[in-house]
């Protein structure tokens, strides 16, 4: 595993690097632009950043804003999103991410069936329009309101619908599995193998590892800082002490009131790990 955490690009790319390196992370995320815009330019010096990941082993992932509904049924914010993600996945190459988390979609009142053809529609769209090497990586949701893609095979099913969906990955929060009642930590070997099944192991580049700030089933996204939620210590030891995510990127995107707050709570993610 390569533990890391959420980092701001206000003061660039580069420094964004430059500060994972130093509170100690093997990876690090990041928003693509504003997470409430589908409008920015993305970070000018993404190739120097990308460079200094390079050099020192370091994993970029990219996140897209929040705003994005891959399932909106309006024909202009439809067009407005497919822009904005063949803008985000273009920026995440340029800062060499190894991937762009993208939330599942919304079907607001249209329904499930709806939702996901119009998700898988929006998708075909970006990748006919971006190129480039950055795959997709769906996020698995809490299930709040009307979201999609709460469950592995749900999750793998609209992937299984798009027509390339080889350029389709996953990315799968520790939080929101855990509030959509997904799993129950003392019983996350059973629900690792069943990643590993179904086939969605094979296809999982980035983990998001947070504590849940609401119960199991309660459907509420709400993260919290390591062993201090519904989770706790001993469900989140299970997790990281067992071998599912070897390899990958695990990223905190938990509530800190300064980034360097980081540096002790990937220190903690370590521990419970057992990674020296
Ligand atoms: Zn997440
Ligand atoms: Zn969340």
């Amino acid at each position: 595993m390569k533990i890391g955490c959420h980092l701001s690009i206000s003061k660039g790319f580069k420094a964004a690097a430059e500060a994972a390196l130093q509170l100690g992370g093997q990876s690090f995320q990041f928003f693509t632009k504003n997470p409430r815009a589908f409008r920015g330019k993305g970070p000018q010096d993404g190739p120097e950043g990308a460079a200094l990941c390079r050099e020192h082993g370091l994993v970029a992932v990219a996140h897209a804003p929040y705003v994005t509904n891959l399932s909106t049924p309006d024909p202009e914010l439809h067009e407005i999103t497919v822009q904005s993600l063949v803008q985000d996945l273009q920026i995440a190459e340029r800062c060499g991410a190894i991937g762009l988390v993208v939330h599942c979609g919304k079907h607001l009142d249209r329904g499930e069936e709806y939702g996901v053809a119009r998700m898988v529609e929006t998708l075909d769209r970006i990748l006919a329009e971006y190129k480039g090497p950055v795959p997709i990586l769906l996020e698995n949701t809490a299930g709040q309101g009307s979201e999609l893609g709460t469950d592995l095979e749900e999750l793998l099913r609209i992937r299984e619908r798009v027509a390339q969906k080889d350029r389709i990955r996953f990315c799968f929060d520790t939080c929101h599995a855990f509030v959509a009642g997904q799993y129950d930590p003392e019983d996350w070997e059973r629900y690792a193998e069943r990643m590993r099944a179904i086939g969605y192991r094979d296809l999982l580049v980035a983990v998001h590892l947070n504590d849940a700030k609401a119960p199991r089933g309660s459907r509420r996204d709400r993260h919290e800082n390591l062993g201090k939620g519904y989770i706790g210590e001993a469900g989140l030891t299970a997790i990281l002490r067992s071998d599912i995510f070897a390899g990958l990127p695990v990223v905190l995107e938990t509530p800190v009131s300064a980034q360097e707050e980081y540096g002790p709570e990937m220190a903690y993610a370590r521990k419970l790990a057992g990674i020296a």
